[in-house]
C-alpha cells in the first residue's frame, strides 16, 4: 500500500499544527512513519487519502461502536443542523438524551454534559473535592483520565507513549494532591489512605483501564475499593469513557455489579460527536452550579448536533437487546484467532481483553499493571503495527492503547485480520 498523499499532507499539517496532528497519539511517533491522512469512513474501514481500505480497529478510540457513519447518527445530525447549531439555552434534546441515559445506567439521577472526557473527568474530580471538602485524589499509573493538570500524572495513552507521563506545566501545588496508586494492588491503596487520613476526597479508576493497553480489574478489586471509599468517607469515581455503553448497556457498575458515586462518559455517548458527561446520585449532583456551589460550565456544553447524535446513539445500544453480547462474541472470536496465530509464530505475548476492549503485549508474562505493561517489546510491536497496516488493518499506533471492536466488523472482516496476522506473525 502507498502512502504517498498521507505524506505529503502530513508535512503540510508540520508546518502549521504541532507535530502535524491535534492530539498526540495520532502522529505514529512510538511506532515511526507517516500518519494516515483518512479522507472518509464508512462501517468497518476507513478510506484514506490514498485510497487504501483499512479494517479499523481504533474506530475514533472508542465512540464508533456501531460503526463509521452510521446512518441514524449521520441523518440526525443533518437534520438538527438545519435548525441551527448552537443556542445557548436549554433544548428539549437534552433532556430526553438525559432521561434516556439515566434509565440506562444504574444509580444515576442526574447526568451534565461537557463537551470531552477530559472536561467530564476534571469537573467530576472538583465535584467529589467540593462535596466532601478534602483536596487529594487517587489515581493509578498508568490510568488516563484526559489532560488536565492534576490527571497528568504517570498518565497512561499518549502522555506515557510519549515518554512523558508527568508533564511540564503541572505544578508541584497540582501534582502533591494526586496520589499515585497500583492498579490491582489494594493494599497500596490502603497504605495511601492510612497515610492521608480524612484528606482523600476520592479514588478515580478506569473500571477496565483501556489506556495502558487493556487491563481488567483482578476479581473483586473494584468492590473493594468500593469499601475502602465507604470506610473512610471518600467518593469512587469510575472513569467510563471507554467502557461507558460499550462494556454493556449500564457499563462497568453493571457489569461488575460495584455502584461509583461518580460516573463519567465520553466516546460512545457522544455518537462521534465532541460529547463527555459525568453523573451521579441527587445527593452529588445537586452540588453543582446553579443548585449547588460547584462551578461548571461551558458554552457549547449540550449542543444540538452533540445531543442529537448522542441520542440517536443511546437509542440504538438500548433498543439492541443482543448488541453486547455480539460484540463479545466477535471479539472472543477475533482473540481466539489472534492466540492461534501469535502461538503458532512462537511469540511471546499476553492478550488481555473484556467484552470489546482487547489489546495485544508482546510478553508473555501477566500484565496487571503499568509497570507489568511497560515489558513489552516495543520493537515486535513496531513491525507488528506496520506489518498490518501493509495489510489494511488498522490497530492503534502504540502498544499502550487498547483496540475497540465495533459491531459493523463481520466475520469476514475477522477472518481478512486473522489472515493478516498470520502473515504478519510469520516474519516477526
Ligand atoms: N478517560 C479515559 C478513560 C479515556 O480513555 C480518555 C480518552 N482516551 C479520556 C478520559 C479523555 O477523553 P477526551 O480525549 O475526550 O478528553
Amino acid at each position: 500500500m502507498l502512502y504517498q498523499r498521507s505524506s505529503q499532507l502530513f508535512a503540510e499539517a508540520e508546518k502549521v499544527i504541532p507535530g502535524g496532528v491535534n492530539s498526540p497519539v495520532r502522529a505514529f511517533k512510538s511506532v515511526g512513519g507517516t500518519p494516515i491522512f483518512v479522507k472518509e469512513a464508512k462501517g468497518a474501514y476507513l478510506y484514506d487519502e490514498d485510497g487504501n481500505r483499512l479494517v479499523d480497529y481504533i474506530n475514533s478510540w472508542g465512540p464508533m461502536i456501531l460503526g463509521h457513519a452510521y446512518e441514524p447518527v449521520v441523518n440526525a445530525v443533518i437534520e438538527r443542523a438545519k435548525k441551527g447549531t448552537s443556542f445557548g439555552t436549554p433544548t428539549a434534546l437534552e433532556t430526553e438524551i438525559a432521561q434516556l441515559a439515566v434509565s440506562m445506567v444504574p444509580n444515576i439521577d442526574k447526568i451534565r454534559f461537557v463537551n470531552s472526557g477530559t472536561e467530564a473527568c476534571m469537573s467530576a474530580v472538583r465535584l467529589a473535592r467540593g462535596y466532601t471538602k478534602r483536596e487529594k485524589i487517587i489515581k493509578f499509573a498508568g490510568c488516563y483520565h484526559g489532560h488536565s493538570d492534576s490527571f497528568l500524572i504517570q498518565a497512561g495513552s499518549g502522555a506515557v507513549t510519549f515518554g512523558s507521563p508527568n508533564s511540564p506545566g503541572v505544578t508541584q501545588g497540582t501534582a502533591k494532591d494526586t496520589l499515585l496508586a497500583t492498579y490491582n494492588d489494594l493494599q497500596n491503596v490502603k497504605d495511601l489512605f492510612e497515610a492521608n487520613k480524612d484528606e482523600i476526597a476520592a479514588i478515580i479508576i478506569e473500571p477496565v483501564a483501556g489506556n495502558m493497553g487493556c487491563i481488567p480489574p483482578a476479581e473483586g478489586f473494584l468492590q473493594a475499593l468500593r469499601e475502602v471509599c465507604d470506610a473512610n468517607g471518600a467518593l469512587l469515581i469510575f472513569d467510563e469513557v471507554m467502557t461507558g455503553f460499550r462494556l454493556a448497556k449500564g457499563g462497568a457498575q453493571e457489569l461488575f455489579g460495584v455502584k461509583a458515586d461518580i460516573v463519567t462518559f465520553g466516546k460512545v455517548i457522544g455518537g462521534g460527536l465532541p460529547v463527555g458527561a459525568f453523573a451521579g446520585r441527587n445527593e452529588i449532583m445537586n452540588y453543582l452550579a446553579p443548585v449547588g456551589p460547584v462551578y461548571q460550565a461551558g458554552t457549547l456544553s449540550g449542543n444540538p448536533l452533540a445531543m442529537a447524535a448522542g441520542l440517536e446513539m443511546l437509542k440504538a445500544l438500548n433498543s439492541d437487546e443482543a448488541i453486547f453480547s455480539r460484540l463479545e462474541e466477535k471479539t472472543a472470536y477475533l482473540e481466539k484467532g489472534i492466540r492461534e496465530k501469535l502461538t503458532e509464530a512462537n511469540l511471546a505475548y499476553t492478550i488481555n481483553r473484556r467484552g470489546s476492549m482487547i489489546s495485544v503485549h508482546f510478553d508473555a508474562n501477566p500484565v496487571t499493571d503499568f509497570k507489568t505493561a511497560a515489558n513489552g517489546d516495543n520493537e515486535t510491536f513496531k513491525k507488528f503495527f506496520h506489518g498490518l497496516l501493509k495489510e489494511g488493518v488498522y490497530i492503534a499506533p502504540s502498544a499502550y492503547e487498547t483496540w475497540f471492536i465495533t459491531d459493523a466488523l463481520t466475520y469476514e472482516d475477522l477472518d481478512f485480520t486473522i489472515n493478516a496476522i498470520e502473515k504478519v506473525a510469520k516474519e516477526l
